[in-house]
């Protein structure tokens, strides 16, 4: 069930006006789509700086979630999240309430609008994972001076995105789909998606695939962007991307948004609250325009969707637009929607819609075990310590501590550098260490009761604060080497 209808048989949408200019493009928008008939019931509810400051600390209240739950759709405006502290992102939580796993940017050349990149035939779309990743959010200061944010990245979570990638690839009859990670750098977490999309492609033959390490494709983006059909990658990675590519065709203004899960899909701009604007009419509606005909193809309103898509086009080829564009000559945001009213039914010369098929988003078998290795073996613990003692000083102690037991220390490294045994190299340390313990040759499996008595003694000298498992699945080190470890 991809979208719920009321006793009218009109198709029912959660809105969410949003903060700052969040009111002005979405009233703008709403005002677009009932002009252009769309069958529509709306359903208007609260989320963001107000429900903030009314004290609820996720800033999404109950009744929100629950008119999402039933409408399985969403419009909604920009949410101010505050920045380097106080409450979480409501935006995330909403994306992550509903498990809206992808977010699909699509980023197309607009007839009339002026950029250093106008008449190269841009048009592409950013295919960002939406709810793991960096954006988990888990985040601990692990000694007064040092943060740790957590880069949980799942194979199923990679499987999802990846087939969407293709999916959309599909229904938009696009020929090619990038894979941007920084797989040569973080080979566990962006090498999962790697090897996921190099699995995966082998199901759509018909399908270009190619895989690109993420800043080379920030460089090849700006350099030949017309080069790029469907861009998939992680969460951080799409979320700087897509700004990047929202640039390359006029700005934030312009550029689109879904959030998609199997079960809800949530259509927002690419663009934030843009406070310095609230209030004062002068910024660009066109991003959540074009994110609520997404949104009118979702709900299988293609004729609305294809109607407003031209009337806007139809409104830049004749001049008119807002302030992002050219302060000379441009309309307010009320003015704009006005003229794209005004255009509906008209059809825009140098814009041909593209026919979209609907997207098939099959959710992947639940009870599936994604992976499960024929061997798995317990080897050995990374153990974090705060200590204000150099590395020597370290190494020797904590080998004296856990003599005749069944790990030896290997290493340690500083900030994931090895520094002892020394390399020679010159590494500026912090009081953070990450102290490595390797199963001794001879000794027994390892149990919990080994790990215990491994963290007994290293906390009978040092303040621990974070451990982890060092295993081998299928005999393969299920676990990164240090800079500088052999
Ligand atoms: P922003 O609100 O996207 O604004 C950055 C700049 O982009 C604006 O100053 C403006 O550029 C341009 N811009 C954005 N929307 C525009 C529009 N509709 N028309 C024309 N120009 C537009 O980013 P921010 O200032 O970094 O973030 C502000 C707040 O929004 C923060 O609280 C942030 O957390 C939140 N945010 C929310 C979302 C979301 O709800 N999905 C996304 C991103 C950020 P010029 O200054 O050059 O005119």
């Amino acid at each position: 069930m991809r979208y719920t209808r009321d006793s009218k048989e009109r198709k029912r949408v959660t809105l969410i006006e949003g903060d700052g200019i969040g009111p002005e493009v979405v009233g703008a928008t709403r005002r677009v789509l009932e002009a252009a008939g769309a069958n529509i019931a709306w359903e208007v509810h609260k989320a963001g700086a107000e429900v903030f400051k009314a004290g609820l600390p996720s800033g999404v209240p109950p009744e929100t979630i629950a008119s999402i739950r039933e409408t399985r759709v969403a419009l909604k405006g920009p949410l101010e999240t505050p920045v380097g502290f106080g409450e979480k992102s409501a935006n995330v939580t909403l994306r992550k309430l509903f498990e809206t796993y992808a977010n699909v940017r699509p980023v197309r050349e607009m007839p009339g609008v002026k950029t250093p990149f106008a008449g190269r035939g841009i048009d592409l779309l950013v295919v960002r994972e939406n709810v793991e990743d960096l954006y988990a959010g888990i985040e601990h200061m692990q000694t007064p001076g040092v943060a740790q944010c957590l880069k949980l990245m799942s194979k199923k979570g990679c499987e999802r995105i990846v087939r969407l990638a293709f999916e959309v690839a599909v229904a938009e009859g696009r020929r090619s789909v990038h894979c941007a990670t920084k797989a040569n750098i973080m080979k566990l977490t962006e090498g999962l998606m790697k090897r996921t999309f190099e699995q995966v492609a082998k199901e759509y033959p018909q399908i270009e695939a190619n895989h690109i390490i993420i800043d080379n494709c920030a460089h090849q983006l700006v350099r030949t962007p017309e080069a790029f059909e469907v861009i998939v990658t992680s969460n951080m990675n799409g979320d700087i991307l897509s700004d990047l590519t929202s640039g390359l065709i006029g700005g934030l203004g312009f550029a689109p948004g879904a959030n998609i899960g199997d079960d809800v899909a949530i259509f927002e701009a690419v663009h934030g609250s843009a406070p310095k604007y609230a209030g004062k009419n002068v910024i660009n509606p066109t991003a959540v325009l074009l994110s609520a005909t997404m949104m009118l193809r979702h709900l299988d309103e293609f004729a609305a969707a294809k109607a407003v898509e031209n009337a806007i086009m139809f409104t830049f080829e004749s001049g008119v637009y807002t302030q992002d564009v050219s302060k000379t000559g441009c309309v307010s945001t009320s003015a704009f929607a006005d003229a794209v009213i005004a255009n509906l039914g008209k059809q825009s010369a140098r814009w041909k819609t593209r026919e979209h098929k609907q997207l098939c988003i099959r959710p992947l078998d639940a009870r599936r075990d994604y992976v499960r290795p024929a061997t798995r073996t317990w080897v050995g613990a990374d153990i974090f310590i705060e200590s204000p003692a150099a590395p020597e000083e370290l190494g020797r102690r904590l080998e004296a501590l856990v003599e005749g037991s069944a790990l030896r220390l290997k290493m340690i490294s500083n900030r994931g550098t090895k520094v002892y045994p020394t390399t020679g190299g010159m590494t500026d340390c912090v009081d953070h260490w990450r102290c490595r313990f390797i199963r001794r040759e001879g000794a027994g499996q390892l149990d919990d009761a080994t790990l215990l008595g491994l963290l007994g003694k290293v906390g009978s000298a040092y303040r621990w604060m974070h451990v982890e498992k060092l295993e081998e699945h299928d005999g393969a080190l299920a676990y990164t080497r240090a800079q500088g470890e052999d």
